[in-house]
């Protein structure tokens, strides 16, 4: 954003400094334009017809419950993004993301606040577990989950690996009880029908609930034990891999064995900085812009380039084997994290001394 000597806020024109374009005084959104420059003005070299790659969250559809909200950027907001799809979250203090399961793997990164998840697996074997910033949890498909704000509330960015998900189309408690006889309830828990007078009568999705106690008050004794393998993993107690410019700490099933169809990597870029030209050899990638302004050019191949501005809360994709790069253009850090629905992290680079 520019300002002139009187301090107004100065309009930005479709005009490059060749003078090629022309100044639009027609309908326009100027507060949109001044955080698209480079949609409004691209780069000489973008060129030909490279599909949309950006959706923020702030234009998602806001699902409000007792307890938080959720909205979603699925394959219906951004249809190039097929491989995964990502729900961002809040729960209010004590407020929960009811029991329920779903076909996709679930893999999350907290962002804010504490939650308590809780999952139990085929063999009743359960998990319990606290999570606070920069904390994953990945969730196999099927296994029953729950989630519920601590004393703080949270927020969380969940991903799932399949672009059509929506956290709105899940498998839960509430809603199976609902749908089923209250004499085959009885029957199947070996209760009086009575029991089931006052269940819900549809989904609840995310209900107010006290704040839990301590996690020990909390822990259920399973005679078959805990999941072998973890379903948390502290992401930000990784020590970086530091580079000129910035940072990156990779996670996927060579560290984080449960962790089988997403990997990932959150990534810093100083200011001045850049992620240098690369691409991926496994799969699409899929983004979520924490902090900071950045940019990225996407080539398609065939003359196709097209460069794209990000910032927090933004959702990026990159198609499988494409080309790209990420610039900060803010004055402090840009933080993402990116996402493949693989088993581990890969990149080409285009470096001097790779190739
Ligand atoms: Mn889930
Ligand atoms: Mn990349």
């Amino acid at each position: 954003m520019s300002d002139d000597q009187a301090g107004r806020i100065a309009i930005p024109q479709p005009i490059r400094s060749d003078g090629a374009g022309g100044v639009d005084n027609g309908p326009r959104d100027v507060l949109r334009d001044l955080q698209n420059p480079d949609l409004l003005v691209p780069p000489k070299t973008d060129n030909g017809l490279v599909p949309n790659v950006r959706f923020s969250f702030s234009d998602a559809h806001m699902q409000l419950n007792h307890g938080g909200w959720s909205r979603e950027v699925t394959a219906r907001e951004l249809p190039i993004a097929t491989t995964l799809a990502g729900v961002n979250m809040s729960l209010t203090p004590g407020g929960v993301r009811e029991l329920h399961w779903h076909q996709q793997a679930e893999w999350s990164y907290m962002l804010l606040g504490r939650a308590r998840i809780t999952a139990v697996d085929q063999n009743g074997r359960n998990f319990i577990a606290d999570v606070g910033p920069g904390d994953l949890w990945y969730f196999p498909p099927g296994i029953p989950h729950s989630i519920q704000g601590l004393e703080e509330g949270c927020e969380f960015l969940l991903v799932f690996d399949d672009g059509s998900f929506s956290d709105l189309n899940t498998l839960s408690i509430s809603d199976w009880f609902a749908h089923t006889p209250k004499e085959v309830l009885a029957l199947n828990f070996g209760v009086p029908e009575s029991d089931f007078d006052s269940i819900p009568n549809g989904q609840v999705y995310i209900y107010q609930d006290r704040v839990p106690g301590s996690i020990k008050s909390d822990e259920v004794h399973s005679p078959y034990g805990t999941v072998p393998l973890t379903f948390k993993h502290e992401l930000l107690a990784q020590p970086p891999l530091k580079t000129p410019g910035g940072s990156v700490r990779i996670v996927d099933s060579t560290n984080f064995p449960i962790s089988k169809t997403i990997a990932a990597a959150l990534v810093e870029i100083e200011p001045g900085g850049m992620r240098e030209m690369h691409w991926h050899p496994n799969n699409d990638e899929w983004q979520y812009y924490l902090a900071g302004q950045g940019r990225m050019t996407v080539f398609a191949g065939n003359g196709a380039a097209r460069t794209f501005d990000f910032r927090a809360g933004d959702v990026g994709y990159v198609p499988f084997a494409f080309g790209h790069y990420i610039q900060n253009t803010g004055d402090r850090s840009l933080w993402f994290l990116e996402m493949f629905k693989s088993d581990r992290f890969a990149t080409c680079r285009l470096i001097n001394g790779w190739l």
